[in-house]
């Protein structure tokens, strides 16, 4: 058996460690959502000086757990779904990300999507840590009582590494207000106490933060303007395509259209739709609330699915999952300009082939930072039980979103690299920072 040498400092140089004992987790033909999270910290490692000897730790999540979540269907019969929460790296505060209910969710997707969380949450130097959940279902299947009876099992089962100081949950792909009240209140039943800080996303009434719904979309927003105003792009006059129209597309495209643009094009799970003139976003956002999809939307033409990519616009928004723009498709994007309203949207290999072909790229761990910007403001609240105007929370975002942007590029100027190796570097250094003053326990 061949051995591999050792890079983790804290074990002794020159110690080799036999393949068996290193985590499935870190091997390189894993092409998965964390294989390409693994392959985004390789790129930032040159960057990190003497911090880079404990990279080590970005590619390890610090604990994760897999649950059984069993419950009864309406029709009497028992279901059992997987679900998962990981916690990557809590060395900057409790863990903090989405919960995602979706039929393809995978342990690997978790772990990139928790790691993620960690850069984000540093770059924009919110006090937390990253972690994230996911349950792997289609919920369209399920009536809303199985729904809220799969939720609260998951709670109870995720239960024992979740808290307002621990690890603190919030919605995501599929998972909304309703959900993190379910949730909220599944772990204050279990603690004997209302806990509303155990989660962010919930209902105004119920410790929710005004602002909280709008606040991705307002980031994605907020970070467009700042990059165009960069590049010389006039928002008044661009052209808009926005991929997945829920929370974070929905939001962003509305804010883009009121501020003049043209939303010409949206795809979401049920097809895409093309307007030249522009979109109606305000009666397309009300045909997606009535019916829960924009196909069928009558006063646009259908797109063949794959032509989303080749739209002609100025901005291209993915909103929706990972793994959209590839080597496949990056090379026909006419857009100058990317912003990820979702997590990990573009591959390693599309975003060499967007570099080249001088798109600007606004990756993911700055620019959908908007939500759990405001999430940070939400626990803060719960934690006062004193609770803010909306006008205070959005020029708050604003103001963290706008000085974060900034800081990023010009670390990106200085370094000559990518917005996304930028806010890796931003993040992986105060993360580890923070691992190096901390030192390692016991
Ligand atoms: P959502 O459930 O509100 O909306 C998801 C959208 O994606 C829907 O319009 C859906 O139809 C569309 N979609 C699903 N599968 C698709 C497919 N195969 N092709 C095209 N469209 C598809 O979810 P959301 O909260 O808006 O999250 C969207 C993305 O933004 C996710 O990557 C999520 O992780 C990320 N994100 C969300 C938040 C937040 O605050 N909600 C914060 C940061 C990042």
């Amino acid at each position: 058996m061949s051995a591999v040498s050792n890079s983790n400092p804290a074990v002794p140089s020159g110690t080799t460690v036999p393949p068996a004992l290193l985590p499935s987790y870190l091997q390189a033909d894993n092409l998965g959502p964390w294989g390409i999270y693994l392959q985004q910290v390789d790129r930032v490692v040159p960057y990190l000086g003497n911090l880079a000897r404990w990279a080590e730790t970005l590619k390890r999540p610090k604990r994760a757990l897999i649950v059984d979540v069993p419950i009864q269907l309406d029709n009497g019969t028992v279901a059992h779904f997987e679900g998962y929460r990981v916690q990557h790296n809590t060395s900057r505060g409790p863990g903090k990300g989405g919960v995602r209910f979706h039929q393809d969710v995978t342990l690997s997707e978790v772990m990139a999507l928790s790691a993620w969380m960690s850069i984000k949450n540093a770059a924009v130097n919110v006090p937390f840590g990253g972690a994230k959940g996911g349950i792997r279902v289609d919920p369209k299947t399920l009536s809303l009582g199985e729904l809220e009876r799969m939720t609260r099992r998951y709670t109870s089962e995720i239960g024992i590494i979740i808290g307002p100081t621990k690890d603190i949950p919030a919605p995501d792909v599929n998972t909304n207000e309703q959900i993190m009240a379910w949730m909220m209140d599944t772990y204050s039943m279990n603690e004997g106490a209302t806990a509303t800080g155990v989660v962010t996303g919930k209902p105004v009434d119920l410790g929710g933060s005004l602002g909280r719904r709008d606040a991705t979309g307002r980031g994605v927003y907020t970070v467009g303007l700042e990059a165009a105003r960069h590049i010389g792009l006039d928002i008044a006059t661009s052209r808009v395509a926005v991929q997945g129209f829920g929370n974070v597309g929905g939001v962003a495209g509305r804010l883009f259209a009121q501020a003049g643009a043209r939303v010409v094009a949206v795809q979401d799970h049920g097809g895409t739709i093309y307007r030249e003139a522009g979109l109606d976003v305000p009666a397309l956002l009300a045909h997606v609330a009535a019916v829960g999809t924009v196909a069928g939307f009558a006063q646009a033409e259908v797109l063949a699915d794959d032509k989303f990519w080749e739209v002609d616009c100025d901005i291209l928004i993915p909103a929706a999952l990972e793994q959209q723009i590839t080597e496949h498709n990056a090379g026909r994007i006419k857009a100058r300009m990317v912003i990820e309203g979702a997590n990990g949207p573009t591959t390693p290999a599309a975003d060499d082939i967007l570099a080249e072909r001088n798109v600007l790229v606004l990756p993911d761990v700055i620019a959908n930072a908007g939500g759990v910007t405001v999430s940070y403001f939400e626990w803060v609240q719960d934690f006062s039980s004193f609770f803010w105007s909306e006008d205070e929370i959005n020029a708050r975002l604003v103001r963290i979103m706008k000085d974060a942007f900034a800081g990023v590029w010009e670390v990106a100027q200085d370094n000559k690299v990518s917005l996304r190796t930028a806010t890796f570097i931003v993040g992986c250094k105060r993360i580890l920072h923070a691992r190096e003053l901390r030192g390692l326990y016991p």
